[in-house]
Protein backbone atom coordinates (compact mmCIF):
# COMPACT_ATOMS: atom_id res chain seq x y z
CA UNK A 1 0.00 0.00 0.00
CA UNK A 2 0.97 3.05 -0.88
CA UNK A 3 1.98 5.43 2.36
CA UNK A 4 -0.03 9.03 2.23
CA UNK A 5 2.62 11.99 2.40
CA UNK A 6 0.47 13.03 5.55
CA UNK A 7 2.24 11.33 8.70
CA UNK A 8 -0.82 12.26 10.49
CA UNK A 9 -3.64 10.71 8.19
CA UNK A 10 -3.93 6.97 9.47
CA UNK A 11 -4.78 8.07 12.76
CA UNK A 12 -8.56 8.26 13.37
CA UNK A 13 -8.38 10.14 16.82
CA UNK A 14 -11.22 9.37 19.51
CA UNK A 15 -13.50 12.02 20.66
CA UNK A 16 -11.78 14.79 18.10
CA UNK A 17 -12.47 17.13 15.48
CA UNK A 18 -10.23 15.11 13.53
CA UNK A 19 -9.85 17.35 10.36
CA UNK A 20 -9.43 20.20 12.41
CA UNK A 21 -6.49 18.72 14.72
CA UNK A 22 -5.01 17.87 11.77
CA UNK A 23 -4.48 21.52 10.42
CA UNK A 24 -3.12 22.21 13.73
CA UNK A 25 -2.04 19.40 16.01
CA UNK A 26 -0.98 19.72 19.59
CA UNK A 27 1.45 17.09 20.79
CA UNK A 28 2.36 15.99 23.92
CA UNK A 29 6.21 14.11 23.61
CA UNK A 30 7.04 13.86 27.56
CA UNK A 31 5.92 14.67 30.95
CA UNK A 32 7.41 14.53 34.58
CA UNK A 33 5.22 15.01 37.95
CA UNK A 34 3.26 18.00 37.21
CA UNK A 35 4.22 18.79 33.64
CA UNK A 36 4.02 18.09 30.17
CA UNK A 37 6.36 19.23 27.41
CA UNK A 38 4.89 19.66 23.99
CA UNK A 39 6.53 18.69 20.79
CA UNK A 40 8.17 22.24 20.05
CA UNK A 41 9.54 21.77 23.87
CA UNK A 42 7.32 23.78 25.56
CA UNK A 43 6.69 22.45 29.47
CA UNK A 44 2.57 22.70 30.08
CA UNK A 45 1.61 22.49 33.70
CA UNK A 46 -1.42 19.41 33.63
CA UNK A 47 -4.64 20.91 35.05
CA UNK A 48 -5.57 18.01 34.16
CA UNK A 49 -3.96 14.96 35.17
CA UNK A 50 -4.04 13.89 31.58
CA UNK A 51 -7.86 12.74 30.97
CA UNK A 52 -8.62 12.35 34.90
CA UNK A 53 -6.44 9.88 35.50
CA UNK A 54 -2.59 10.67 36.37
CA UNK A 55 -4.09 11.08 39.99
CA UNK A 56 0.37 10.69 41.31
CA UNK A 57 1.57 13.34 38.70
CA UNK A 58 3.40 12.05 35.49
CA UNK A 59 5.74 9.03 35.06
CA UNK A 60 6.60 8.35 38.78
CA UNK A 61 9.85 6.30 39.36
CA UNK A 62 8.50 3.53 41.60
CA UNK A 63 5.51 2.79 39.18
CA UNK A 64 7.89 2.76 36.04
CA UNK A 65 10.07 0.44 37.61
CA UNK A 66 7.37 -1.68 38.31
CA UNK A 67 6.15 -2.14 34.66
CA UNK A 68 9.89 -2.50 33.41
CA UNK A 69 10.47 -5.40 35.96
CA UNK A 70 7.27 -6.85 35.35
CA UNK A 71 7.72 -6.34 31.47
CA UNK A 72 10.53 -8.48 31.78
CA UNK A 73 9.45 -10.93 34.73
CA UNK A 74 5.95 -12.26 33.31
CA UNK A 75 4.67 -10.12 30.54
CA UNK A 76 1.53 -11.69 30.01
CA UNK A 77 -0.35 -14.68 31.76
CA UNK A 78 -3.83 -15.89 30.68
CA UNK A 79 -6.72 -15.24 33.15
CA UNK A 80 -9.47 -17.89 32.51
CA UNK A 81 -8.94 -20.91 34.52
CA UNK A 82 -5.41 -19.78 35.43
CA UNK A 83 -3.77 -17.01 37.70
CA UNK A 84 -0.82 -14.94 39.05
CA UNK A 85 0.31 -13.34 42.02
CA UNK A 86 0.06 -9.77 41.24
CA UNK A 87 -3.57 -9.84 40.09
CA UNK A 88 -4.70 -11.79 43.86
CA UNK A 89 -2.46 -9.09 45.32
CA UNK A 90 -4.03 -5.98 43.70
CA UNK A 91 -7.55 -7.30 44.60
CA UNK A 92 -6.97 -8.03 48.20
CA UNK A 93 -5.22 -4.09 48.27
CA UNK A 94 -8.66 -2.86 46.31
CA UNK A 95 -10.70 -4.53 48.64
CA UNK A 96 -9.11 -3.41 51.87
CA UNK A 97 -9.63 0.36 50.41
CA UNK A 98 -13.31 -0.36 49.40
CA UNK A 99 -16.31 0.71 51.97
CA UNK A 100 -17.12 -1.56 54.32
CA UNK A 101 -18.56 -4.53 52.40
CA UNK A 102 -17.39 -3.84 49.05
CA UNK A 103 -14.62 -6.72 48.87
CA UNK A 104 -14.78 -8.94 46.09
CA UNK A 105 -13.42 -7.15 42.80
CA UNK A 106 -13.19 -8.06 39.28
CA UNK A 107 -10.98 -6.76 36.68
CA UNK A 108 -11.58 -4.97 33.21
CA UNK A 109 -8.74 -2.64 31.42
CA UNK A 110 -11.38 0.47 31.01
CA UNK A 111 -13.93 2.37 32.54
CA UNK A 112 -16.11 1.42 29.75
CA UNK A 113 -15.27 -1.76 30.72
CA UNK A 114 -15.68 -1.54 33.92
CA UNK A 115 -19.50 -0.13 33.38
CA UNK A 116 -20.93 -2.70 30.80
CA UNK A 117 -19.11 -5.42 33.84
CA UNK A 118 -21.17 -3.61 36.87
CA UNK A 119 -24.46 -3.42 34.37
CA UNK A 120 -23.59 -7.32 33.73
CA UNK A 121 -22.87 -8.10 36.85
CA UNK A 122 -26.56 -6.51 38.05
CA UNK A 123 -28.23 -8.12 35.66
CA UNK A 124 -27.20 -11.71 36.69
CA UNK A 125 -27.30 -10.55 40.40
CA UNK A 126 -31.51 -10.38 40.08
CA UNK A 127 -31.39 -13.06 38.48
CA UNK A 128 -29.20 -15.33 40.55
CA UNK A 129 -31.38 -13.87 43.75
CA UNK A 130 -34.75 -15.67 41.55
CA UNK A 131 -35.69 -11.64 40.29
CA UNK A 132 -34.97 -12.69 36.99
CA UNK A 133 -37.75 -9.75 35.62
CA UNK A 134 -35.61 -7.32 36.72
CA UNK A 135 -33.96 -5.97 33.69
CA UNK A 136 -34.33 -2.28 33.41
CA UNK A 137 -31.34 0.00 34.13
CA UNK A 138 -31.59 3.49 35.00
CA UNK A 139 -29.13 6.10 34.60
CA UNK A 140 -29.11 10.00 34.06
CA UNK A 141 -29.18 12.90 32.17
CA UNK A 142 -26.33 14.36 31.52
CA UNK A 143 -24.10 10.90 33.29
CA UNK A 144 -21.39 9.61 31.27
CA UNK A 145 -20.27 6.09 31.58
CA UNK A 146 -18.29 5.21 28.35
CA UNK A 147 -18.07 4.19 25.24
CA UNK A 148 -19.59 0.72 25.75
CA UNK A 149 -23.17 -0.33 24.09
CA UNK A 150 -24.93 -0.63 27.94
CA UNK A 151 -22.43 2.91 28.89
CA UNK A 152 -23.94 4.71 26.28
CA UNK A 153 -27.55 3.35 26.71
CA UNK A 154 -27.69 4.11 30.35
CA UNK A 155 -25.25 7.83 29.74
CA UNK A 156 -27.30 10.52 29.43
CA UNK A 157 -25.37 12.41 26.16
CA UNK A 158 -27.78 12.43 23.25
CA UNK A 159 -24.45 12.97 21.16
CA UNK A 160 -22.94 9.99 22.46
CA UNK A 161 -25.65 7.96 21.04
CA UNK A 162 -27.30 9.32 17.57
CA UNK A 163 -24.82 8.14 15.61
CA UNK A 164 -25.62 4.11 16.87
CA UNK A 165 -29.15 3.03 16.82
CA UNK A 166 -31.81 2.06 19.41
CA UNK A 167 -29.55 0.35 21.82
CA UNK A 168 -30.29 -1.21 24.76
CA UNK A 169 -33.81 -1.34 25.26
CA UNK A 170 -34.99 -1.22 29.12
CA UNK A 171 -33.12 1.98 29.97
CA UNK A 172 -34.72 4.75 31.65
CA UNK A 173 -33.32 8.24 33.26
CA UNK A 174 -33.57 10.48 36.28
CA UNK A 175 -32.96 14.45 35.88
CA UNK A 176 -30.11 16.19 36.19
CA UNK A 177 -28.94 17.88 39.26
CA UNK A 178 -27.28 20.89 37.44
CA UNK A 179 -29.21 24.09 38.15
CA UNK A 180 -27.16 27.31 38.01
CA UNK A 181 -30.51 29.56 38.70
CA UNK A 182 -30.40 27.76 42.13
CA UNK A 183 -27.13 27.12 42.74
CA UNK A 184 -24.34 29.21 40.65
CA UNK A 185 -21.18 29.77 42.52
CA UNK A 186 -22.09 27.25 45.26
CA UNK A 187 -18.76 26.30 46.88
CA UNK A 188 -18.78 22.75 47.72
CA UNK A 189 -22.12 20.82 47.60
CA UNK A 190 -25.25 22.90 46.51
CA UNK A 191 -28.21 22.63 49.22
CA UNK A 192 -30.60 22.90 46.26
CA UNK A 193 -32.05 19.23 44.36
CA UNK A 194 -31.15 17.00 46.86
CA UNK A 195 -35.11 16.27 45.65
CA UNK A 196 -34.16 15.70 42.48
CA UNK A 197 -33.49 11.85 43.64
CA UNK A 198 -37.47 11.69 44.24
CA UNK A 199 -37.44 11.18 40.73
CA UNK A 200 -36.63 7.88 40.78
CA UNK A 201 -40.20 6.81 43.03
CA UNK A 202 -41.52 8.17 40.00
CA UNK A 203 -40.06 5.93 37.34
CA UNK A 204 -40.22 2.82 39.64
CA UNK A 205 -44.17 4.01 39.67
CA UNK A 206 -44.08 4.10 36.04
CA UNK A 207 -42.62 0.94 35.28
CA UNK A 208 -42.61 -1.17 38.50
CA UNK A 209 -40.05 -1.76 40.90
CA UNK A 210 -39.84 -5.78 39.72
CA UNK A 211 -38.67 -4.62 36.18
CA UNK A 212 -35.76 -2.79 37.63
CA UNK A 213 -32.59 -4.37 38.09
CA UNK A 214 -30.44 -1.20 38.73
CA UNK A 215 -29.60 2.40 38.94
CA UNK A 216 -26.06 3.89 37.70
CA UNK A 217 -24.86 7.66 38.59
CA UNK A 218 -21.60 9.03 39.38
CA UNK A 219 -21.39 10.28 42.58
CA UNK A 220 -19.90 13.55 41.27
CA UNK A 221 -20.44 13.81 36.88
CA UNK A 222 -17.04 14.88 36.09
CA UNK A 223 -17.19 14.42 32.01
CA UNK A 224 -20.52 16.58 31.46
CA UNK A 225 -18.92 19.74 33.32
CA UNK A 226 -18.54 18.78 37.00
CA UNK A 227 -21.86 18.19 38.79
CA UNK A 228 -21.54 18.03 42.27
CA UNK A 229 -24.43 16.30 44.11
CA UNK A 230 -26.30 18.11 46.22
CA UNK A 231 -26.86 17.58 49.88
CA UNK A 232 -29.03 14.86 50.93
CA UNK A 233 -29.23 13.59 47.15
CA UNK A 234 -27.11 10.31 47.09
CA UNK A 235 -28.50 9.09 50.17
CA UNK A 236 -32.27 9.43 48.93
CA UNK A 237 -31.09 7.47 46.19
CA UNK A 238 -29.81 4.83 48.15
CA UNK A 239 -32.43 4.61 50.38
CA UNK A 240 -35.16 4.29 47.86
CA UNK A 241 -32.89 1.57 46.13
CA UNK A 242 -32.83 -0.38 49.49
CA UNK A 243 -36.62 -0.66 49.47
CA UNK A 244 -37.02 -1.28 46.07
CA UNK A 245 -34.52 -4.58 45.57
CA UNK A 246 -32.91 -2.16 42.99
CA UNK A 247 -28.86 -2.02 43.22
CA UNK A 248 -27.38 1.02 43.25
CA UNK A 249 -24.00 1.20 41.01
CA UNK A 250 -21.18 4.40 41.95
CA UNK A 251 -19.31 5.24 38.64
CA UNK A 252 -16.05 6.26 40.49
CA UNK A 253 -14.05 5.82 37.46
CA UNK A 254 -13.42 9.83 37.86
CA UNK A 255 -13.97 10.14 41.73
CA UNK A 256 -11.88 7.34 42.76
CA UNK A 257 -8.19 6.97 44.76
CA UNK A 258 -8.35 10.64 45.89
CA UNK A 259 -10.23 12.74 43.69
CA UNK A 260 -12.58 13.99 45.57
CA UNK A 261 -10.65 13.34 49.24
CA UNK A 262 -10.23 9.42 50.47
CA UNK A 263 -10.08 6.19 48.47
CA UNK A 264 -13.74 6.73 46.71
CA UNK A 265 -16.38 9.12 46.93
CA UNK A 266 -18.68 6.89 48.57
CA UNK A 267 -16.67 7.08 51.44
CA UNK A 268 -16.15 10.81 51.54
CA UNK A 269 -19.66 11.59 50.89
CA UNK A 270 -21.17 8.94 53.40
CA UNK A 271 -23.11 6.89 51.02
CA UNK A 272 -22.57 2.90 49.89
CA UNK A 273 -23.48 1.45 46.88
CA UNK A 274 -23.65 -2.02 45.85
CA UNK A 275 -20.81 -2.18 43.47
CA UNK A 276 -18.31 0.92 42.11
CA UNK A 277 -17.03 0.97 39.11
CA UNK A 278 -13.44 2.75 38.77
CA UNK A 279 -10.10 2.69 36.36
CA UNK A 280 -7.84 5.63 35.88
CA UNK A 281 -6.75 6.90 39.10
CA UNK A 282 -6.16 2.81 39.69
CA UNK A 283 -2.67 2.61 37.69
CA UNK A 284 -2.57 6.31 37.71
CA UNK A 285 -3.53 5.81 33.98
CA UNK A 286 0.80 3.84 33.42
CA UNK A 287 -1.34 0.38 32.04
CA UNK A 288 -4.78 0.70 30.96
CA UNK A 289 -7.26 -1.06 33.90
CA UNK A 290 -10.46 -1.42 35.01
CA UNK A 291 -11.83 -2.96 38.19
CA UNK A 292 -15.42 -2.85 39.33
CA UNK A 293 -15.76 -3.84 43.10
CA UNK A 294 -19.12 -5.72 44.39
CA UNK A 295 -20.68 -6.44 47.88
CA UNK A 296 -20.44 -9.93 49.20
CA UNK A 297 -23.82 -10.13 48.87
CA UNK A 298 -24.01 -9.44 45.42
CA UNK A 299 -21.15 -11.81 44.55
CA UNK A 300 -22.07 -14.28 46.37
CA UNK A 301 -25.47 -14.53 44.95
CA UNK A 302 -23.74 -15.45 41.57
CA UNK A 303 -20.98 -17.01 43.00
CA UNK A 304 -22.50 -19.53 45.62
CA UNK A 305 -25.31 -19.91 44.24
CA UNK A 306 -24.41 -21.17 41.21
CA UNK A 307 -24.26 -24.62 39.78
CA UNK A 308 -20.61 -26.07 39.71
CA UNK A 309 -18.49 -24.50 36.50
CA UNK A 310 -18.16 -20.89 35.29
CA UNK A 311 -20.12 -18.68 37.48
CA UNK A 312 -20.03 -15.54 35.45
CA UNK A 313 -19.89 -15.94 31.88
CA UNK A 314 -17.84 -12.48 31.29
CA UNK A 315 -14.40 -11.43 31.08
CA UNK A 316 -11.62 -9.70 29.28
CA UNK A 317 -8.01 -11.29 27.61
CA UNK A 318 -6.24 -8.75 29.18
CA UNK A 319 -8.33 -8.82 33.10
CA UNK A 320 -5.37 -8.37 35.40
CA UNK A 321 -2.86 -8.33 33.23
CA UNK A 322 0.38 -8.67 35.11
CA UNK A 323 2.13 -5.10 33.67
CA UNK A 324 -1.63 -3.17 34.97
CA UNK A 325 -1.57 -5.29 38.07
CA UNK A 326 2.26 -4.13 38.87
CA UNK A 327 1.54 -0.74 37.76
CA UNK A 328 -1.77 -0.39 39.97
CA UNK A 329 0.16 -2.10 43.28
CA UNK A 330 2.85 0.52 43.10
CA UNK A 331 0.39 3.06 42.32
CA UNK A 332 -1.77 2.59 45.87
CA UNK A 333 1.93 2.12 47.19
CA UNK A 334 2.85 5.64 46.27
CA UNK A 335 -1.02 7.62 47.19
CA UNK A 336 -0.15 5.78 50.14
CA UNK A 337 3.56 6.64 51.08
CA UNK A 338 2.41 10.49 50.40
CA UNK A 339 -0.84 11.06 51.74
CA UNK A 340 -2.11 11.68 48.64
CA UNK A 341 -5.82 10.72 49.33
CA UNK A 342 -5.62 13.99 52.11
CA UNK A 343 -4.83 15.93 49.38
CA UNK A 344 -8.72 16.85 48.95
CA UNK A 345 -8.83 18.18 52.47
CA UNK A 346 -5.45 19.92 53.22
CA UNK A 347 -6.12 21.64 49.49
CA UNK A 348 -9.75 22.62 49.72
CA UNK A 349 -9.82 25.69 50.93
CA UNK A 350 -7.22 26.86 49.04
CA UNK A 351 -8.33 25.15 45.85
CA UNK A 352 -12.28 26.35 46.86
CA UNK A 353 -10.81 30.12 47.56
CA UNK A 354 -8.57 30.16 44.46
CA UNK A 355 -11.31 28.78 41.61
CA UNK A 356 -14.17 31.11 43.16
CA UNK A 357 -11.88 33.95 42.42
CA UNK A 358 -12.63 33.61 39.21
CA UNK A 359 -16.35 34.60 39.55
CA UNK A 360 -16.78 38.02 37.72
CA UNK A 361 -14.28 37.79 35.12
CA UNK A 362 -15.56 37.71 31.35
CA UNK A 363 -17.40 35.08 30.32
CA UNK A 364 -17.84 33.08 33.41
CA UNK A 365 -21.30 32.23 34.19
CA UNK A 366 -20.75 29.83 37.46
CA UNK A 367 -17.81 28.02 39.09
CA UNK A 368 -18.30 24.73 41.14
CA UNK A 369 -15.79 22.58 43.14
CA UNK A 370 -15.92 19.51 44.66
CA UNK A 371 -12.33 17.48 46.31
CA UNK A 372 -9.55 18.79 43.90
CA UNK A 373 -12.16 19.14 41.03
CA UNK A 374 -13.35 22.97 39.66
CA UNK A 375 -15.76 23.09 37.18
CA UNK A 376 -15.73 26.64 35.16
CA UNK A 377 -18.54 27.56 33.05
CA UNK A 378 -18.89 29.96 30.25
CA UNK A 379 -21.37 31.59 28.80
CA UNK A 380 -22.15 29.97 24.99
CA UNK A 381 -21.37 32.48 22.32
CA UNK A 382 -24.28 33.27 20.44
CA UNK A 383 -25.34 30.78 17.30
CA UNK A 384 -21.78 28.64 18.55
CA UNK A 385 -22.07 26.97 21.70
CA UNK A 386 -18.81 25.45 22.73
CA UNK A 387 -16.65 27.52 20.59
CA UNK A 388 -15.44 29.89 23.92
CA UNK A 389 -14.14 27.24 25.92
CA UNK A 390 -12.43 25.29 22.90
CA UNK A 391 -10.89 28.57 22.32
CA UNK A 392 -9.57 29.23 25.85
CA UNK A 393 -8.27 25.34 25.55
CA UNK A 394 -6.26 26.28 22.78
CA UNK A 395 -4.91 29.80 24.21
CA UNK A 396 -4.46 28.14 27.38
CA UNK A 397 -2.25 25.18 25.57
CA UNK A 398 -0.50 27.40 23.85
CA UNK A 399 0.34 29.74 27.09
CA UNK A 400 1.67 26.47 29.02
CA UNK A 401 -1.52 25.24 30.42
CA UNK A 402 -3.32 22.14 30.31
CA UNK A 403 -7.39 22.15 30.92
CA UNK A 404 -10.31 20.30 29.54
CA UNK A 405 -13.13 21.58 27.69
CA UNK A 406 -16.36 20.14 27.27
CA UNK A 407 -19.35 22.16 25.46
CA UNK A 408 -18.55 25.47 27.45
CA UNK A 409 -17.23 24.15 30.77
CA UNK A 410 -14.09 23.86 31.24
CA UNK A 411 -12.75 21.03 34.35
CA UNK A 412 -10.07 21.64 36.48
CA UNK A 413 -8.69 18.43 38.03
CA UNK A 414 -5.38 18.72 38.59
CA UNK A 415 -2.54 15.57 39.59
CA UNK A 416 -3.04 15.29 43.74
CA UNK A 417 0.88 16.27 44.03
CA UNK A 418 0.08 19.88 43.58
CA UNK A 419 1.54 22.66 45.56
CA UNK A 420 -0.44 26.00 46.14
CA UNK A 421 2.05 27.86 44.03
CA UNK A 422 0.35 25.43 41.16
CA UNK A 423 -3.15 26.43 41.86
CA UNK A 424 -1.74 30.12 41.38
CA UNK A 425 -0.46 29.74 38.07
CA UNK A 426 -3.80 27.71 36.79
CA UNK A 427 -6.37 30.08 38.22
CA UNK A 428 -3.94 33.20 37.47
CA UNK A 429 -3.39 31.79 33.85
CA UNK A 430 -7.19 31.34 33.16
CA UNK A 431 -7.97 34.68 34.87
CA UNK A 432 -5.78 36.50 32.36
CA UNK A 433 -6.41 34.42 28.70
CA UNK A 434 -10.39 34.25 29.38
CA UNK A 435 -10.14 38.04 28.76
CA UNK A 436 -9.03 37.89 25.99
CA UNK A 437 -11.34 35.80 23.87
CA UNK A 438 -14.85 37.43 21.95
N1 LIG B 1 -17.24 6.37 33.53
C1 LIG B 1 -16.90 7.62 33.88
C2 LIG B 1 -17.58 8.26 35.04
C3 LIG B 1 -15.93 8.32 33.18
O1 LIG B 1 -15.62 9.57 33.52
C4 LIG B 1 -15.27 7.67 32.10
C5 LIG B 1 -14.24 8.37 31.35
O2 LIG B 1 -13.98 9.54 31.50
C6 LIG B 1 -15.67 6.37 31.77
C7 LIG B 1 -16.65 5.74 32.50
C8 LIG B 1 -15.04 5.67 30.62
O3 LIG B 1 -13.72 5.34 30.87
P1 LIG B 1 -12.76 4.87 29.67
O4 LIG B 1 -12.53 6.07 28.80
O5 LIG B 1 -11.52 4.39 30.39
O6 LIG B 1 -13.45 3.77 28.95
Amino acid sequence: MKLENDPLAAYWMPFTANRAFKTSPRQLVRAKDMHYTSSEGRSILDATSGLWCSNAGHCRAPIVEAIQRTAAELDYAPCFQLGHPLAFELASQIAALMPEGLDRVFFTNSGSESVDTALKIALACQRARGQGTRTRLIGRERGYHGVGFGGISVGGIVSNRRQFGTLLTGVDHLPHTHSPEHNAFTRGRPKWGGHLAEDLERIVGLHGAETIAAVIVEPMAGSTGVLVPPVGYLEKLREICTRHGILLIFDEVITAYGRIGGPTAAQTLGVTPDIITMAKGLTNAAVPMGAVAVSRAVHDAIVEGAPEGIELFHGYTYSGHPLAAAAGLATLALYKAEGLFNRAAELNDYWENAVHSLKGKRHIIDVRNLGIVAGIELEPRAGAPGKRATELFHKCFDNGLLIRATADIVALSPPLILEKAHIDEMVGRIAELVETID
